[in-house]
């Protein structure tokens, strides 16, 4: 069967030389005169007229407000965190099967990461373990949600989208609002994914994409901040540019600001970018319903978009029988030019992470013995 599975892959990449990638950028527009463009105009750091346009463009693709560019997806979700109003020694609800950055980004505050189980149909967050958790930790204070045991406060809660697919944002964002916790949501992967009908990363306070090279669209390295108020969106610029007061000439800073701001050169080629992400997203829709209708006939279930849902699907993903023959599949695809990756080991069993709090993570460990991810690149 794994060999099935490899001649397929092999055949919907039919133009690819050597080992075939997880996920490769596509530059087929404008890129390289947009950034030459760039470099005529020398304003390739700091200012220029590329990072407001990007910023339009994906304030306009995702409805948000205000979009605010950053460094990358990290830098982003630092600074949402802060703006979201969390402080050292609070707690935020988050989900272990995820990428690194976003527990690091809440322990960059000094606050804690509380890891709660996801759902198996989404992969993400799960509303109802959120729920189940504040009803037994939770007590409701004057001026917010504290954890009865700890006597920390919860600040914050930030479901990951992941690979592409939305959370079950309708009840989770029920759930936080009435524990008055904030949301961020980690769309970092989730660029072109709607939860029914209004793009991921809009639903809570601060929503967080990343231009990491191997994401949807690339800008080298980058991140993107996207508002629902459009005066914290404001803010957000205020302070991803250290905080610097408008004057022609004098340097006045009225708080500790950040160097968050993503250079001119990485957002013109983020314009170029977002001009092709709907062909990207038709054509990565595509891959995957010729992945779903392949993985049909055989027993190797093919994960699909939530209901409700139209996903980006990042990353196309398998769902193994059991960890044996995830591993074994594994090995086999690598050894035979196909690029796979398992999950990324869950963070309650990184040196760093293993104290925090978190509940059972049922199905996070069933998942995270079972996922692989198999090559998505859009090639056009
Ligand atoms: C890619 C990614 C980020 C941000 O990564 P950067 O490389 O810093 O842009 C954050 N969270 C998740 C889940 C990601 O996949």
């Amino acid at each position: 069967m794994y060999n099935q599975i490899v001649s397929f892959i092999k055949t919907l990449y039919a133009g690819t030389e050597g080992t075939i990638p997880l996920h490769a950028p596509c530059f087929a527009g404008n890129e390289k005169r947009y950034l030459e463009a760039c470099i005529d105009s020398t304003f390739v750091s700091s200012v220029g007229k590329f990072v407001d346009r990007f910023e339009e463009m994906v304030a306009d693709y995702t409805g948000a407000a205000r979009a605010v560019v950053c460094v990358n997806g990290t830098n982003a979700l630092h600074m949402a965190l802060l703006l979201a109003g969390v402080k050292q020694y609070d707690e935020v609800i988050t989900q272990p099967l995820t990428f690194i950055a976003t527990a690091n980004a809440i322990s960059y505050i000094g606050a804690r990461p509380v890891f709660l189980d996801v759902d198996r149909d989404t992969l993400g967050l799960s509303p109802a373990a959120v729920e189940q958790w504040l009803k037994e930790n939770a007590q409701m204070r004057g001026d917010g949600c504290y954890n009865r045991t700890t006597g920390n406060r919860i600040a914050a809660c930030v479901p990951m989208h992941t690979f592409g697919h939305p959370v079950h944002l309708d009840e989770l964002l029920e759930v936080c609002n009435r524990y008055h916790i904030a949301v961020v949501e980690d769309a970092a992967e989730s660029l072109g994914s709607f939860y029914k009908g209004k793009h991921t990363g809009t639903f809570g306070k601060i929503g967080v994409l990343s231009f990491n090279g191997n994401k949807t669209v690339t800008t080298g390295g980058g991140g993107m901040l996207l508002f629902q108020d459009a005066d914290l969106g404001a803010r957000a610029k205020h302070l991803t540019t250290q905080a610097k007061l408008p004057h022609r000439w004098e340097f006045v800073h009225d708080a500790i600001g950040y160097n968050y701001r993503m250079p001119n050169i990485n957002a013109a080629l983020g314009c170029a970018q977002m001009e092709n992400l709907p062909l990207f997203i038709e054509k990565k829709r595509e891959i995957a319903h010729r992945y779903n209708a392949f993985f049909e006939a055989l027993p190797v279930s093919f994960f699909t978009e939530p209901e409700g849902c139209q996903s980006n699907y990042w990353l196309n993903t398998l769902i193994m029988p059991d960890k044996e023959s995830r591993d074994e599949f594994l090995a086999y695809s690598n050894d035979n030019g196909v690029m796979t990756r398992p999950a990324w080991r869950l963070m309650t069993q990184l040196p760093m992470f293993e104290q925090c709090q978190h509940d059972h993570l049922t199905n996070a460990h069933w998942l995270e013995e079972r996922i692989i991810n198999i090559p998505s690149s859009v090639v056009l």
